[in-house]
């Protein structure tokens, strides 16, 4: 019988209710037991597909296809269980399909309102992914703020089924702000209080209150929340900011968060922290610094490259040695400023994008790195540059570019002919493909397995016609699909790593198991490093 964790988020946005789901998860998790996620966002987006990744952060990319929501990626890192298509929900995606029913006839004539047929169709899809799952905890996330309007039907919606499945199968966590005035010195449980109140006037009671701030908010504070607020004295618990993510699951933990949810849901397993230890003695053992530059066009909002930075993240735990990010706008890099804007690299790292913003600067740097033998980098659009840097300068296709930037030109990246004429929305590779490895390469030395599998998001390829062209002037081609026909990665013998993958490992990358090709690239920044140290001392 699966039990039910929702979590919703109180007083103001980015809270970071999604940590505090993620941990739970894992936390559970480490007590034996089968955890899934899903996260529930109330706008009316169909997916996040097709969202600014300015504006909304990176889009989460799934092994069955699914775009969804970047706090899914959290889950899956802290968890190490994999999502699927059915762990993001929005608004936009429950009205479509209660329309299409409407639409098809299937509500016989009836008045289609919010309550029942929107709510129904958010019980079902709760239930359902439980089912498909077989976990034996559903945890769900409600996206934005207790009192917006979008929400309500989500909340209205875990009311119902918390009945239908028994209130003592459902766990209700709200978490909520504590503010901080330096002026008097204290902390301020009032916000907390109003947003319990409104959660409660929708006939949702909290089990447990994560009160957020950065500091302790101290006993006093969490006693007055839980008389006001209706919840036992040791179901206050706080979330303090810690140094690094992956030590909320620790300070949750000591905190009582998973005592307490186990305790409500007549949970007895034993937790073992083992695995958590051995993660924060990672963290905290690592020497020295190394510093990747990420050369890309949303350097300004660092949320569009999450997973990215994550993986290097984890790069750096298995390395033991810190990873410093230096962002580079590739819109302002120039033959003439190239070497300057990257000094000080000891990697490049070229992350995926759309769009032909910038594309130059990113080739400039792909050059820069290819020349010099810094290590490089490149993820999907990196990948793709890589093959244009290689065709321009070695290869001498001068007008070399990629379908997606011009009409005209050589495009050694391109549709692939099935692709052609099709809508844009149908035409995306989504999702885990396999990928069959070369032996003697970077990516071989990385994965040590002939066949790998990673997640794809992209519209364009490599363009077979420059295949035998560009591996005769020494492009190689160490990854394709397993009959060989599509070219997954490339590298240049340039005497170091540099290797572009037309996949984006960062989506498989968790931090007790970094993806093979980050921790690879991070392990070359450091050699990099040290043959530069040791040839400046000479
Ligand atoms: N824009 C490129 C394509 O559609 C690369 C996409 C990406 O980097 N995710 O193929």
């Amino acid at each position: 019988m699966t039990k039910y964790i929702f979590v919703t988020g109180g007083v103001v946005s980015g809270l970071g209710k999604g940590i505090v789901a993620a941990s739970l998860g894992k936390l559970l998790a480490l007590r034996g037991l089968k955890v899934a996620a899903q996260k529930f966002d109330p706008y009316m987006n169909v997916d996040p597909g097709t969202m600014n990744p300015i504006q909304h952060g990176e889009v989460f990319v799934t092994d069955d296809g699914g775009e969804t929501d970047l706090d899914l990626g959290h889950y899956e890192r802290f968890t190490g269980h994999n999502l699927t298509k059915l762990s993001n929900l929005t608004s936009g995606k429950v009205f479509w399909t209660v329309l299409n029913k409407e639409r098809e006839g299937k509500y016989l004539g009836q008045t289609v309102q919010i309550i029942p047929h929107v709510t129904n169709e958010i019980k079902s899809f709760i239930s359902e992914n439980a089912k498909l799952t077989g976990s034996d905890i559903m945890i769900t996330e409600i996206g934005g703020t207790i009192g917006d309007i979008e929400s309500q039907p989500f909340i209205e919606a875990i009311r119902q089924f918390s009945f239908e499945v028994g209130r003592e199968n459902c766990l209700f966590i709200h978490v909520c702000l504590v503010p901080y005035i330096s002026g008097s010195d204290e902390y301020k449980s009032k916000p907390v209080q109003h947003s319990v109140k409104e959660l409660q006037s929708m006939g949702v009671r909290p089990d447990i209150i994560v009160t957020r701030s950065d500091g302790d908010c101290g006993e006093a504070i969490r006693e007055k929340i839980a008389c006001f607020c209706n919840v036992e004295k040791d179901c206050v618990i706080s979330n303090t900011t810690v140094d690094c993510l992956y030590k909320a699951p620790m300070m949750l933990h000591e905190n009582g968060l998973d005592a307490v949810a186990c305790r409500k849901l007549k949970i007895r397993n034993k937790l073992d922290l083992k695995p958590l230890k051995a993660l924060i003695k990672s963290i905290d053992s690592r020497k020295g610094e190394v510093t990747v530059a990420i050369v890309g066009k949303y350097v300004a909002l660092h949320d569009s490259y999450l997973s990215v930075i994550e993986g290097l993240n984890h790069a750096s735990y298995s390395n033991g040695v810190h990873v410093n990010l230096m962002w580079v706008d590739s819109e302002e890099i120039t033959e003439e400023n190239v070497k300057e804007k990257l000094k000080g690299a000891d990697g490049i790292l070229v992350p995926g994008g759309f769009g032909k913003r910038g594309i130059e600067g990113m080739i400039t740097a792909c050059k820069y790195a290819r020349e010099n033998a810094v290590p490089y980098f490149g993820i999907c659009l990196g990948m793709q540059i890589s093959v244009m840097e290689f065709a321009r300068n070695v290869a001498g296709l001068k007008d070399a570019t990629s379908g997606e930037f011009s009409e005209t030109g050589t495009k050694v990246i391109d549709l692939m002919d099935d692709q052609i004429g099709k809508k844009k929305g149908g035409t995306m590779r989504l999702g885990g493909y396999p990928c069959k490895v070369e032996e003697n390469t970077n990516l071989y030395r990385a994965y040590g397995e002939k066949l790998i599998r990673e997640r794809h998001r992209h519209r364009y390829e490599f363009n077979n016609e420059y295949r035998d062209l560009l591996t005769s002037k020494g492009l190689v081609i160490s990854g394709t699909s397993p009959d060989g026909h599509i070219v997954e990665a490339v590298e240049a013998n340039n005497g170091t790593f540099f290797l572009g993958v037309q996949f984006h490992p960062e989506f498989t990358s968790r931090p007790e198991k970094t993806n093979p090709i980050f921790h690879e690239f991070v392990k070359y920044c450091k050699l990099n490093k040290k043959a530069h140290e040791g040839a400046n001392r000479k």
